[in-house]
């Protein structure tokens, strides 16, 4: 299986170019099609294996089969990440896929001036925000929650849900999916699969869910 049978748009099929891949690693040729065809995913898979561009590639065109982002939207996609490094990896990852569709991405974190973020968030016009969970609870919160927008997020990534689990973000986790509409797709990655993650997936992967390993 090469990229170009997948059915993706020739913006995406030119950076694989660029970048010089040609196949999909084993999660991205399991994941890929399913998150397109709707489903919620759980992929079990590490650092490496291109767990980043298995949800972030069928993304792209969940975006783009949505209406244009207008004035006062605020983001289709929240991608959450336990730490902040993996939140720039993210972005950094996305970036120049998104640039070739013309869609926007932001990454937030704490640690970082809020004041920044909540500028950015105002200007409107990110389709993919990806942020830490107490970031992102912050900026929900901020100027009595008129500057977060959740009402056309359609898509949720908890990527490394594992960690977050384990850094004990769940309770967070749980409050920002009751700002998100119940008929959003989610995908969850997670290097492991301990008890503790069957229950949280149980609990988030509500339509037609999927595991891959
Ligand atoms: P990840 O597991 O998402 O952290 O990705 C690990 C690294 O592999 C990143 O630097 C990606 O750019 C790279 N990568 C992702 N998919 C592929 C692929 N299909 N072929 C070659 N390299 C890839």
């Amino acid at each position: 299986l090469k990229f170009a049978q997948m059915g993706l748009n020739s913006a995406t099929l030119n950076v694989f170019n660029l970048l010089g891949y040609e196949t999909p690693t084993p999660i991205q040729a399991q994941g890929i099609p399913c998150v397109l065809a709707g489903h919620d995913v759980i992929g079990i898979a590490k650092t490496g294996s291109g767990k980043t561009l298995s949800f972030g590639i069928p993304l792209i065109r969940h975006i783009l089969d949505q209406k244009p982002l207008g004035k006062a939207d605020g983001p289709i996609a929240l991608i959450l990440a336990p730490t902040r490094e993996l939140v720039a990896q993210i972005v950094q990852e996305l970036k120049p896929f998104l640039r070739a569709s013309n869609l926007k991405i932001a990454g937030v974190y704490g640690g970082a001036p809020i004041s920044e973020n909540i500028n950015l968030i105002k200007r409107g016009g990110i389709h993919i925000l990806v942020s830490s969970c107490g970031r992102l609870l912050d900026l929900l919160s901020a100027n009595s929650g008129r500057v977060m927008n959740m009402r056309r997020v359609t898509f949720c990534c908890l990527d490394e849900a594992d960690r977050m689990l384990d850094m004990g973000f769940e309770p967070q986790v749980s409050r920002i999916l009751s700002y998100c509409r119940q008929d959003i797709q989610t995908v969850v990655t997670s290097a492991t699969f301990p008890p503790k993650m069957e229950v949280l997936a149980r609990k988030l992967l509500r339509h037609d869910p999927v595991q891959i390993i």
